[in-house]
């Protein structure tokens, strides 16, 4: 795709912004694009310049996003807001939708992936959903694609929206290259908080899927993680739903981390004894 370039601080092209403010953050996030700035020192900036409440400043970053690409990146252990090009997923401040091919692929299995009711067996109605939620960070890659009824869709979504305050670290873990370290990212951005396991499994498998996520969160504990879990039953459907707290946490390994896992795993080293 040809790379359409970022406009330059007061270009008429920013005329797409709504407010003065806004472009004041605009070239603020372009002149620091190779020491992206953290949400705090973007708060003091804005807030030395216009005097604004933290919430406002917070509000003009997701409105930049309507136009531009603000990717949440983990720098230096501080998630930071890096200004990389206009945004790929929309357009005029409306989201690109999905062609119709893809929309029938998608539902081509006829069958909620969550309850399995069908639309002739059932009569319920299918939706194509993102697995991971488009404002998280997720594509729209046939990956990060299912169909949903209706019902179960509306339910996810409302069980996500509790995690909204949690977007941008989200967005963050997901971008980590390795498998542990998205899990372990996500669990240390909810700060001692229960991270449901159904969040963990879609972070876990963004940028690869992970078939067997729960023995990576695991492997975790190899590298001298405490993590607590608990269970707890839905009333209203039934549904077991698990939890997963970090306790403590360690640093990441220098190198690749699944090879810090495999050199420490007991299995591994019976294994090269036999
Ligand atoms: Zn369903």
């Amino acid at each position: 795709m040809q790379e359409r370039p970022l406009p330059r601080p007061g270009s008429p092209e920013l005329s797409i912004l709504p407010s003065e403010a806004h472009k004041l953050l605009y070239r603020y996030l372009y002149d620091r694009r190779d020491n992206p700035p953290t949400m705090r020192e973007i708060r003091a900036f804005v807030a030395e310049r216009l005097g604004e409440a933290p919430s406002q400043t917070d509000r003009r970053v997701r409105d930049l996003r309507d136009h531009f690409d603000v990717r949440t990146v983990l720098f230096g252990g501080e998630h930071r807001y890096k200004l990389m090009g206009w945004s790929q997923t929309k357009k005029d401040g409306s989201r690109r939708a999905l062609s119709q091919r893809t929309r029938a692929q998608v539902l081509s299995p006829q069958r909620c992936a969550q309850c399995g009711h069908s639309p002739l067996g059932h009569g319920v109605v299918l939706v194509v959903d993102h697995k991971v939620p488009r404002e998280w960070g997720g594509t729209d890659d046939i990956d990060n694609l299912q169909p949903l009824c209706e019902e179960c869709n509306a339910g996810k979504k409302a069980f996500y929206a509790t995690y909204d305050k949690y977007g941008d670290a989200i967005q963050a873990a997901a971008m980590h290259p390795e498998p542990h370290g998205r899990i372990g990212e996500l669990l240390k951005a909810f700060r001692g908080d229960w991270v449901p396991s159904d969040l963990i499994g879609v972070v876990a498998s963004m940028q690869q899927y992970q078939e067997d996520w729960q023995k990576r969160l695991r492997e975790l504990r190899l590298l001298g993680w405490t993590i607590s879990s608990r269970r707890s039953k839905d009333p209203g459907t039934g549904r077991v739903h698990a939890w997963y707290r970090v306790e403590i946490w360690k640093q990441w390994p220098p190198g690749s981390i699944r090879a810090e896992v495999a050199r420490l795993d007991p299995s591994n080293k019976r294994k090269n004894r036999d």
